[in-house]
């Protein structure tokens, strides 16, 4: 991409006058005019090309740019978008040259994590717990100045308090951040005792945590402003909490709904009864139907967990399962066997799926024609 001079452009001199520039750029303007010269292409790239010439050398920054950098100054492709100079190396050169570009605001404190194990009681319910967190808290002798009391940090020789230097980079002058204050703008020069010029130091902070009813494994509470303070007079980090529940010995959560195993005996489940079962809110009686198999499951409506993200309140699922009976004695184990016996006598009708067992094997070994 060759581009002509601009002062080439509309022929004047590299000392020219804001007042020489005007007239050379009205001149021709006039005589290349679109208005004009409609058919003529070369009279169209005249003008534009004297338009983004006058452009650039009427404007002072713009032209001390130019000047300086030639078209690279000025070059809204060269990445400046326009604006001259000072955006050019801010956006494009302010990081490859690691110098972060223009002057930063104060740093923010650093966010921490502590993660809290809750039983699911609590974590149903909502609870109040009070945590102990190892973090940075600005110093309490020197309001976080990092000063020695009654003096104070004084603005950096090297940068003048901007935090930013200006070095040559062979053709470029680029911004770096000023390597004696490390970008802060301020120096100390009589260190505070107890935070050694740092201006926070370490506490055990002892914070109370609202654990909202409904939490769930990996939910994350934010506490704000509760995270590091900041090193140089920032907001301070925010403090995220997040959630673990213990598994419990009874339920198992899944979501909003709970899951408990309720054992049933044999003559419970085949003329049925009622249950006693556990709820979050205490014990509950389920009436079992008759003939109830093993592994059926009973709904407990609104028994499970209201989520802290709103939605419907959950239930609780109890599953329904069928002890074999142990540690028989010889009466026990003889009506068991009459029992078989008077099963047997009426076929295969109180075993539905047992005998559909049996056939749906037959039909097998048929097909294979063993
Ligand atoms: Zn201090
Ligand atoms: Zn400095």
């Amino acid at each position: 991409m060759s581009k002509r001079d601009y002062y080439e452009v509309l022929g004047v001199g590299r000392n020219a006058s804001e007042q020489e520039i005007k007239k050379a750029y009205r001149r021709i303007a006039m005589k290349y005019h679109p208005d004009r010269n409609s058919e003529d292409v070369q009279a169209t790239e005249k003008f534009k090309e004297a338009a983004e010439a006058y452009e650039v050398l009427s404007d002072g920054e713009k032209k001390s740019a130019y000047d300086r950098f030639g078209h690279a100054g000025v070059d809204p492709q060269m990445g400046g978008g326009g604006g001259g100079f000072s955006d050019i190396f801010g956006d494009v050169f302010g990081d490859i040259f690691g110098g972060g570009g223009r002057s930063r605001g104060p740093q923010r404190g650093s966010d921490l994590r502590y993660n809290l194990s809750v039983n699911l009681e609590d974590a149903v319910r909502g609870t109040t717990v009070s945590i102990q967190i190892p973090t940075l808290v600005g110093c309490d002798d020197c309001d976080g100045s990092g000063a020695r009391k009654g003096s104070a940090p004084s603005n950096c020789g090297t940068c003048g308090g901007s935090g930013q230097v200006r070095m040559q980079q062979g053709f470029f002058a680029v911004q770096q951040t000023c390597p004696q204050c490390r970008g802060r703008g301020k120096v100390i020069a009589d260190p505070c005792q107890k935070c050694r010029g740092q201006g926070r130091v370490e506490k055990q902070k002892t914070l109370s945590v609202k654990v909202p009813p409904g939490v769930d494994n990996g939910d994350r509470i934010r506490l704000s402003g509760e995270g590091e303070a900041s090193p140089d007079g920032g907001m301070p980090g925010d403090l995220y909490v997040q959630i673990a529940v213990k598994e419990h010995p009874i339920f198992e959560r899944d979501g909003r709904h709970l899951y408990c195993e309720v054992p049933i005996s044999i003559v419970d489940a085949a003329l049925g009864g009622e249950l006693e079962v556990p709820t979050l809110d205490g014990r509950v009686k389920l009436k079992v139907p008759a003939e109830t198999q093993t592994g059926k499951l009973f709904r407990l409506r609104g028994k499970g967990v209201k989520p802290v993200r709103g939605g419907p309140l959950g239930d609780l699922l109890c599953r329904v399962v069928v002890e074999t009976p142990v540690k028989l004695n010889r009466r026990q184990k003889e009506l068991l066997e009459e029992f078989q016996e008077s099963l047997h006598e009426e076929g295969n009708k109180h075993s539905p799926r047992k005998s559909s067992w049996f056939d749906g094997v037959k039909r097998f070994f048929d097909d294979m024609k063993l």
